[in-house]
């Protein structure tokens, strides 16, 4: 593109648009964020928002998550708003062959990983009731306040010239030939040189008017939430029935995992015995009064994976949707912003075309 200042659409608030509006709008690009609903995201506020490199993921996409929590302790120093803490994570959630192979392969890739003993857990989480013989401590992961980020994300875009558009809803994409040119939109056509297209599980839909195959699954996730505590937990933990941290406002937010529990057929049943649990796990736990509990649906295309860029035989349009998406956000972002604004696609996206749905 030879255009530096390209006027760009950015259609969902979410974590993912926010971060991609303010990357484009801080390097330049004209930029115009259009939600449904109210700023910052439907997934985002529902989500657990560890940041993470964690076990369970080939070494491409390790990197790449590493990349993100890089780029999140930058962002942190540009917005010192920002609710993020570093506070490590204490995580015993697998078998001990796993545990060995994430720490020999984890730790041959660099991250800052290191087995614990029970007395080191006992010092590190001393609030857990039954802390775990071994576990593994890695002291650079994290957590952000998701909703808070993304409209601190808003606002620092928005400083940089970026519109915010609430309340109105995207029907469609402009297509003339196999360019996208713009949206259609509940308060009319908005045309655009680029569109960048993050508005989470519906993302697909969207997609689709422009004859782009998107495919997503959606699992839901629920976790519950206390009333603010006076501090239990001073980083997250990872143990094998229940995912746990603390947020700023003292409030713990726990689910079976980091992407919370099944709902199953009754949400309110659930959420009460991860509540139980929850308590069952902290001395002084009984103390905790539940607060409520949210289900979320996780947009997560179909190999798992991040689809972030341009779809095959479609110019002016550009995708983010992905699960995981707190810990990858920024490094979205700034990635985006570098492909649409100066034409340079990072290598560490070589996997994650959209076109990888296209044969
Ligand atoms: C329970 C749960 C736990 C999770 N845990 C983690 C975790 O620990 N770590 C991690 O990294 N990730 C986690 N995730 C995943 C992460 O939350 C998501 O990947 C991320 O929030 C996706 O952000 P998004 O901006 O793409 O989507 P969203 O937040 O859903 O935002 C999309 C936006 O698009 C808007 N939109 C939709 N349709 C339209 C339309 N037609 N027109 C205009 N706007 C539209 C919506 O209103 C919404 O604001 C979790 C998710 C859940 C649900």
């Amino acid at each position: 593109m030879t255009n530096k200042n390209p006027d760009i659409l950015v259609i969902g608030a979410g974590i993912i648009g926010a971060s991609c509006a303010y990357y484009l709008a801080r390097d330049g690009a004209r930029v115009t964020v259009i939600d449904s609903g109210g700023p910052g995201g439907v997934a985002t506020p529902a989500s657990f928002a560890w940041i993470n490199a964690s076990w369970g993921n080939p070494q491409p996409y390790f990197r790449l998550r590493r990349e993100a929590m890089a780029e999140w302790r930058r962002l942190a120093v540009a917005l010192p708003n920002l609710r993020i803490s570093f506070s490590g994570g204490l995580c015993w959630d697998l078998g001990p062959d796993d545990m060995d192979a994430y720490l020999r392969d984890h730790g041959a890739w660099g991250y800052g990983i290191r087995r614990v003993n029970r007395s080191e857990a006992a010092r590190l989480e001393p609030r857990l009731a039954d802390p775990p013989a071994a576990a593994v401590y890695v002291a650079e992961e994290g957590a952000v306040e998701p909703r808070a980020a993304a409209l601190n994300l808003l606002s620092a875009a928005e400083r940089q010239g970026a519109r915010v558009v609430a309340g109105t809803a995207v029907r469609g994409l402009i297509l003339r030939g196999d360019r996208v040119e713009g949206a259609l939109t509940d308060g009319g056509e908005i045309h655009a040189d680029e569109v960048l297209l993050a508005a989470g599980a519906a993302s697909p839909g969207i997609a689709a008017t422009a004859g782009v195959t998107l495919p997503l699954t959606t699992p839901p996730g629920l976790l519950v939430s206390s009333r603010p505590h006076e501090r239990l937990l001073n980083g997250l933990v990872m143990a094998p029935d229940l995912h746990m941290r603390q947020t700023a406002e003292g409030r713990i937010v726990a689910g079976a995992d980091f992407g919370g529990s099944n709902p199953q057929t009754d949400a309110d049943a659930t959420a009460r015995a991860v509540f139980a649990m929850l308590q069952s796990m902290l001395a002084g736990g009984a103390r905790l009064e539940m607060e409520g509990h949210s289900t979320g649906y996780r947009p997560t295309p179909v190999d798992g994976f991040p689809v972030i860029g341009r779809p095959k035989d479609r110019s002016g349009l550009y995708i983010a949707v992905m699960h995981s998406g707190i810990t990858l956000a920024p490094a979205i972002g700034r990635f985006a912003a570098e492909e649409l604004l100066r034409g340079r696609r990072d290598r560490l996206l070589a996997p994650y075309g959209p076109a990888r749905f296209s044969p």
